[in-house]
């Protein structure tokens, strides 16, 4: 503030803590409030002469507290601090004449000014104190039973908007009462917080995590994707929990129910809501303890049905139930099969061979999917580096890249990894991203994939006309070729698609990029595609993915001019 005092020149209030603002005091005069940074502080202890808060600006000495009050050589600086409570919180000072020092009215205005801003900042604090009480719990910091139904009322009429599900977890701690009486109270309180920052630690910041009291907490997913996300973090929070506790020397095992409702399906009011959570909690403790449940009773099929799943595919990394098939791509212009995609089997040891539509984007969910894509990669450079020291020449072979992977921030590591570990040059393979993977976070995205072309990895944008890709990122993007969606290849024969496609290919070719066209299954698709120069095509016309034995055989027999090969392997 600039305010005339007396014949001061300027009062200020300088704060120890708190954010700078306007700070209105009682006799309405608009007083701005500046941060008192720890150095200012102490060099204004410095100075003081003896008792009093009196001094002048030396030319020679421009202190932090000097500055920060704007005192200039030869200037007076008077100051009062401000004690709302036992403690400084700040100083009022004010800047006068050398020649005319403060009076006793002005000295008695900035006491009365500090005093005050003392009641005014203890205000303050007793409010805060207060709202503190009413909507935190006192133990953990979380928020309490109120908070927590006014943010679930607030998403309940959200989401509806968004068209979004909301989910609400209610978690009871096992035999905690067990542990608070044979332990002692301290340790069941220390235990519950240990408990509550766990449960934080498991959610997102936009979700609220709540203690209705006792050992009941209640997690809000704001942005439940869906109700695999719910069980997902469910399955967080159960294991998080069921860490030890450690402390005074002392170990302590817990675990938890959680019961999960999900709305608008069950329940669009906060009570609804709340109350088949907590009978899914129920429902979850007589299942055993230490786990979750839905209160929609086929939703327990479905989640139970993918734990299973999950955990066998992460056994089958290990058992060496995962398998590459790979699909030929044939070059136009030549007839002859330059390079192969890799597509992904799982070998299931009861349900048979497993397509990858049924269980990438489950590893993609459980994270998984990190380990099959290195398990993807350096198989097949290996497969690659055999063929090529052989009589199969293929200049690369290609592999899909989930946007999961992408993400990673070791992403491009991982791929020189299998690189190096494979003494593979970069030229040999080719990533092939989603075109809606590669638009999710195109700058981020962009740097990672020209990191890899520097060292000449090929990259593909597949699927290409089913995401919505900007044409103006495309030009930007760091890529080798561009995959039609085998959706163009269907409609080739009305003008419309062929519209489309012959675009495509133009538009692919003045970016100097080379076209593949996917899923080639007729002849006259064939022969339209090279009609227009389309670069290489791939489709059971020409081959059906096929295992690595079977691939070579195919690739011999293509090249032999037999052609008597069109494996029939799915
Ligand atoms: P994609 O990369 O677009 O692969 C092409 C899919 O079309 C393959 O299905 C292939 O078998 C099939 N296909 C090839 N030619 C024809 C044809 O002429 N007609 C028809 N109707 N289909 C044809 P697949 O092997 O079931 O793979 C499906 C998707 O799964 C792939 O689509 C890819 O996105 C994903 N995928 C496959 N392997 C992997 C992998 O190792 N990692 C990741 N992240 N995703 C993979
Ligand atoms: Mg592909
Ligand atoms: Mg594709």
């Amino acid at each position: 503030m600039e305010t005339n005092v007396a014949n001061g020149r300027k009062i200020g209030f300088f704060q120890t803590n708190g954010k700078p603002r306007h700070y209105a005091d009682g006799a309405g005069i608009v007083i701005d409030r500046t941060k008192l940074g720890s150095e200012a502080l102490q060099s204004l202890f410095e100075q003081r002469d003896g008792r009093s808060f009196q001094f002048t600006s030396d030319p020679d000495k421009q202190t932090p507290f000097h500055q920060l009050v704007g005192a200039q050589a030869g200037m007076l600086t008077t100051v009062v601090p401000v004690i709302p409570a036992m403690s400084v919180a700040g100083v009022v000072a004010a800047l006068f004449d050398q020649s005319a020092p403060p009076d006793a009215d002005a000295f008695a205005f900035m006491r009365d000014t500090a005093d005050r801003l003392a009641v005014a900042l203890a205000n303050d604090e007793r409010q805060r104190m207060l709202i503190r009480q009413a909507h935190f719990d006192g133990l953990t910091g979380l928020p309490n039973r109120e908070l927590f139904r006014d943010r679930l009322n607030q998403e309940l009429l959200r989401a509806p908007r968004e068209n979004k599900s909301v989910a609400l977890l209610y978690i009871d701690l096992d035999r905690f009462k067990h542990v608070n009486d044979s332990t002692g109270h301290t340790a069941g309180d220390k235990l519950l917080c240990v408990a509550a920052a766990r449960i934080l630690a498991s959610v997102e910041a936009s979700d609220t995590v709540a203690r209705l009291g006792g050992d009941e907490f209640t997690v809000v997913l704001a942005s439940a994707r869906d109700t695999s996300a719910a069980a997902r973090v469910a399955e967080t929070i159960l294991a998080r929990l069921s860490q030890p506790f450690r402390f005074d020397g002392i170990e302590h095992f817990l675990t938890a129910s959680i019961g999960i409702a999900c709305a608008p399906g069950d329940g669009q009011s906060t009570e609804q809501l709340l109350k088949n959570a907590d009978m899914a909690m129920y429902r979850a403790k007589s299942n055993g303890r230490g786990t979750y449940a839905f209160f929609e009773e086929s939703m327990n099929k479905v989640a139970t049905r993918r734990l299973q799943l999950e955990s066998q595919l992460r056994r089958a990394i290990e058992n060496d139930e995962l398998q590459l098939y790979y699909q030929p791509q044939v070059h136009l212009a030549t007839g002859r099969i330059v390079a192969a995609e890799a597509l992904i089997r799982w070998q299931h040891p009861t349900l048979g061979l497993v397509p990858p539509g049924h269980f990438i984007p489950l590893a993609e969910d459980s994270g998984l999917i990190l380990q099959i894509g290195d398990w993807v990669m350096h198989t097949a450079l290996r497969q690659l580096a055999e063929w090529r020291a052989g009589d199969i020449p293929l200049s690369h072979v290609a592999v899909n890249v989930s946007t999961r992977q992408l993400r990673s921030a070791e992403f491009a590591d991982r791929v020189l990894r299998a690189l190096e570990s494979c003494e593979t040059p970069g030229q040999f393979i080719e990533l092939e991203i989603t075109e809606s993977g590669l638009m999710e976070n195109v700058e981020m995205t962009a740097q990672r994939l020209m990191r890899l072309r520097s060292r000449c990895v090929r990259i593909a944008i597949d699927d290409f006309g089913t995401g919505y890709s900007s044409l103006n990122y495309l030009r930007d993007l760091p890529f080798d070729a561009l995959k039609i969606d085998r959706s163009f290849l269907k409609n080739i024969h009305s003008p419309e698609g062929a519209a489309i496609t012959d675009a495509v290919i133009a538009m692919a070719h003045a970016l100097g990029k080379q076209v593949v066209a996917e899923g080639v299954e007729l002849p006259a698709q064939l022969n339209y595609l090279r009609a227009h120069r389309c670069d290489l095509a791939q489709g059971y016309h020409f081959a059906r993915p096929v295992p690595a034995g079977e691939f070579a055989t195919c690739y011999r027999n293509w090249h032999d001019g037999t052609r008597a090969n069109v494996a029939t392997s799915a």
